[in-house]
Order: C-alpha cells, then structure tokens, then sequence
C-alpha cells in the first residue's frame, strides 16, 4: 500500500531521515520502533504530509504522493492521528468525533457547518456514526463527557475515533500507547486489531513498548540513525545482532 523509496529529511546539516527505504503491505499492523532519535516521527510527518523531505519518494497504491498536503492525504484515506486540541476540549466527545470531516481540512467546513446552516439528514447521519464508533471503542458512556475531562488512554481512543468517521484505508499511529494505563492500553490494543480485522484497516505504528508491539504487529521494521536496520517478526528482530547492538548503544 506504502512504499518509501530512499527518503532523506535534513534540518541544516543533520541527518534526521537518512536514506529510509521500506514497505508496508495493506492489510497489515506493520510496527515501527528504534532507540529514540532515530527518525520514527520524522519519517511519519515526512509521510503524512506534515514535512516536506529532502529527496525520495513516498508512493500509495502505485501514486507518487510525495510532499502531498495532509488534507489530500486525508482525501486519499491516509490519516495520522492527532492530539485533540485545545479549543475543542470543551466539546463533548460525540461533538468532537462530529467535527472530523472538516477538523484537518482546516476552518472551512466548520464555517460551512455553523456559518451557513445546517443540514439535518446530514447532521443525523453525522451523529449515528459519532454514536457507533464510540460504541465501538467501549466509550458509549463518555459520550456527553467533555473531552478535557478524559484521560490520556481515553484522548487516546477517542483520537483513534475520528480516524473511524471517514473511509480510512491507512492509520499512522505515534506512540498512542505512551503513558496510557494497562487497561486502556488493552482497549487500545482491542480497538487496533478489530479495525484491522473488521474494517480493513491498515496500520502503521510506532511505540516503545515492545510487548504491545509484539501482541499487534507483524511485521515489525527498525529503525536506526534515520535508516532501516532490519524488519522481521518481533522475535526475529529480538534476536537480530544489528538491532541489539543499536538498541545498546544509546
Ligand atoms: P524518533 O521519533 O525516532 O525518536 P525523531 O524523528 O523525533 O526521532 O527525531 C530524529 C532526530 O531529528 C532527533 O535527533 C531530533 O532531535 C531531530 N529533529 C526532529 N525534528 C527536528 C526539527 N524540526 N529540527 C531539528 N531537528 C529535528
Ligand atoms: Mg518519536
């Protein structure tokens, strides 16, 4: 689905993403670790439309969609997650899932939404789907809870949430799992397999913690130094030489 050719993304004279080739299969949870620095979210931005890289390409089903703006992207069915932000904490969790199709666009759908009148058919539609994701993701309850009384595991599901109200085909997922409690971090892991499973999604994920990698992903690459170092099932990379030696090294 994702092909990455020779990526590179400098800031000055540092290297950050130096020569990053990989792949990563649709219909796949494809994890993506290394030590920190080695360019994981770089590379992610460089994808998601974020960054511009320095040279090398990045393709999706066959197309160059290199340097493509992130609201394209969205377009295309490639989302990233992101941090709910500040101005939408006072909304509710089911307002806030309502708000997707225009949140990454930008200002303009919310100003066709509120500023010249609302379509009811569409508005209901909007909030059936609002109400079955957050069934989906065991969250009914929260529903009318303001979304800056959540949580940080329960941000983190529900930021998975708005990746559900429109077609994703590919999700890019930083580190949702980081500072999240065992039992969310289970959900988490729940609500990623079944998307994969049930609704097609591809997944590609970077995370810290090797064991919810190992439970979820297949296969999983490593990165070092804004490279590949090797890519294989978690226990082949466990076992790699190479990626011990770069994991002993910082
Ligand atoms: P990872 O996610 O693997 O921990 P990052 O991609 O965040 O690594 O960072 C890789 C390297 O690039 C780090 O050394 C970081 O300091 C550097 N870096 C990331 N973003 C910038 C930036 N905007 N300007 C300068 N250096 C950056
Ligand atoms: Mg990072």
């Amino acid at each position: 689905m994702i092909r990455v050719e020779n990526l590179h993304r400098h800031f000055g004279g540092f290297h950050a993403v130096d020569g990053a080739s990989l792949e990563i299969a649709d219909g796949t949870i494809t994890g993506l670790v290394g030590p920190n620095g080695a360019g994981k979210s770089t590379l992610f931005n460089v994808i998601a439309g974020a960054l511009p890289p320095t040279s090398g390409r990045v393709v999706m089903d066959g197309q160059d969609i290199t340097g493509l703006a992130p609201h394209e992207l969205f377009h295309r069915g490639l989302l990233r997650t992101f941090q709910i932000a500040h101005e939408f904490s006072s909304m509710s969790c089911r307002e806030n899932l309502m708000m997707v199709p225009g949140s990454q666009a930008g200002e303009s759908i919310w100003n066709a939404w509120f500023g010249r009148g609302r379509i009811a058919q569409e508005e209901a539609a909007l909030l059936k789907k609002a109400d079955e994701v957050l069934e989906f993701l065991t969250i009914s309850h929260l529903k009318d809870e303001k979304a800056g009384n959540l949580s940080g595991g329960q941000k983190k599901l529900l930021e998975l949430g708005r990746t559900m109200m429109v077609d994703a085909k590919i999700v890019f997922l930083d580190e949702v799992g980081a500072g999240v409690n065992r039992t969310l971090l289970n959900t988490i892991g729940d609500a990623i397999r079944r998307l994969n499973e049930e609704r097609g999604y591809t997944f590609c994920m970077i995370e810290h913690d090797m064991d919810f990698i190992g439970r979820l992903c297949d296969p999983v690459i490593v990165m070092a130094e804004g490279k590949v170092l090797a890519e294989g099932t978690i226990d082949e990379i466990k076992a790699d030489e190479a990626v011990i030696e770069a994991y002993l090294g910082t």
